[in-house]
């Protein structure tokens, strides 16, 4: 989510007349675009954003600024702490930051209800650097799920979703210019309303030749999207599905409005409809509240759907959440401990899965010269002639590792 909107930030820089530069040492502008999804992360930005301040005192007419969820969530906090930073932008109203550069405005500009609302449209200006590929298309912003944990709903407000005509046309201007990959985004993109026929009509435009969609929610998937999947070639064979946990009643106090039985249902599901899908996920461990055999009800969610890739957190207490006022009492060593365990049983899943496509061919779009991602996304190293960036290849993969592929080039 937040690399599309830095890329589209950077689109209408460009188009203003702006040229990328090679490093922060030599912007004339820094845009810091920031999460608040994990402690972690806002930690970070904190750090960095204040390690600008010797570029601002080394030349002041610099301009610096935070953008996205965190900058909306501590924008008091930057102003005070960090009185180098000129700007700070909430995550919706990143696309005025040109504007307010040219006007030489400073100071705190958060997002307001009309400015979540508001899809900007630019189309029309972009301008694709040549080595990317995909175009990244959000469908919905923010988010109304309340998922107890999230912070989500709170710093990038409720959902609100673009019309199906508004992305047709976005991707189509993405396709005519050679973007022959489309990724729909949203948080809970799969509930949409106009979900599969935004599917069925991205997948049948010209030019566009593989289409994925994030993040699925999982108490909206159903086996209608898995046929459409399953009956389209253009629609990629890859499932980004967060179950977060395999306890029910974990699952129940994060409020994800789907049971351990649901889950399961659609994940065999499309393992019996696609068997080559990826199907990856979210954990989340030491929720409040997780027992050692809550714990070890994730671990069998693991060995049961076996996950081709799983992304994997300590439970993050966020303010503002329902979960932030429980108790968050599975310890950091308890947490760190579980981590561990649940990495070593996901790693490999995915190693058994990825060890099925060994002897196999398979196309991948070249990211770089000699690597790249098939349709289900996983990524592949090949040896042989190498590839122009966004060029198909074909690679026998003659080895698997948990997080990746290597083979050599075919053709
Ligand atoms: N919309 C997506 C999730 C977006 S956040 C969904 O509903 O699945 C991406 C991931 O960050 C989540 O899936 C979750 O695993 C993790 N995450 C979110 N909040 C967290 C928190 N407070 N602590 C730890 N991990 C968290
Ligand atoms: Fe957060 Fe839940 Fe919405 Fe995902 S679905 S963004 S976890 S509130």
């Amino acid at each position: 989510m937040n690399k599309a909107d830095s890329r589209r930030l950077l689109e209408i820089f460009i188009s203003a007349g702006y040229i990328p530069a090679d490093d922060k040492n030599t912007a004339d502008v820094i845009v810091y675009n920031t999460c608040s999804v994990r402690g972690h992360a806002e930690d970070k930005a904190m750090s960095h954003l204040g390690r600008l301040k010797f570029l601002k005192e080394r030349s002041p007419g610099t301009v610096i600024c935070a953008a996205g969820c965190m900058a909306q969530r501590m924008k008091e906090e930057i102003r005070e702490r960090l009185p180098h930073i000129d700007l700070v932008v909430g995550p919706s109203s990143i696309f005025r930051v040109p504007e307010m550069v040219r006007e030489n405005l400073s100071g705190v500009y958060p997002d307001t209800p009309d400015t979540v609302k508001e899809f900007s449209e630019y189309i029309d200006d972009i301008n694709l650097e040549k080595e990317e590929y995909t175009g990244y298309v959000p469908i919905m912003k923010g988010c109304g799920n309340f998922c107890s944990y999230c912070i989500v709903p709170y710093v990038r407000g409720r959902e609100h979703y673009r019309s199906k005509e508004e992305v047709l046309k976005e991707c189509r201007a993405l396709a005519s210019r050679g973007q022959r990959e489309i990724m729909l985004l949203g948080q809970a993109v799969n509930a949409h309303p106009q979900f599969k026929d935004i599917l069925k009509g991205v997948s049948s435009l010209k030019g566009v030749e593989r289409v994925r969609f994030v993040t699925s929610y999982p108490g909206k998937m159903d086996r209608e999207i898995v046929d459409i999947v399953s009956g389209t070639p253009v629609l990629c064979d890859y499932f980004h599905i967060p179950v977060q946990s395999g306890s029910e009643s974990v699952l129940k106090r994060m409020n994800r409005k789907y049971t351990v039985e649901d889950f399961l249902d659609i994940a065999f599901y499309i393992r019996e409809k696609v068997p080559d899908a990826a199907i990856t996920t979210d954990f989340i461990v030491g929720f409040p509240g997780e027992t050692r055999d809550d714990f070890k009800r994730t671990l069998e969610m693991v060995e049961k759907v076996r996950f081709d890739q799983s992304f994997t957190f300590k439970y993050s207490p966020r303010p503002l959440t329902s979960a932030s006022k429980m108790d968050d009492d599975v310890n950091e060593d308890e947490k760190k401990r579980r981590l561990a365990e649940l990495n070593r049983v996901c790693s490999r899943a995915g190693l058994e899965r990825n060890r099925r496509l060994i002897g196999r061919k398979v196309r991948v779009f070249a990211s770089e010269a000699r690597s790249g991602r098939t349709g289900s996304y996983k990524i592949v190293h090949w040896e042989g002639k190498g590839a122009q960036p966004g060029e198909p290849v074909t690679v026998k993969v003659n080895q698997a590792l948990p997080h990746s592929l290597k083979g050599l080039r075919e053709d």
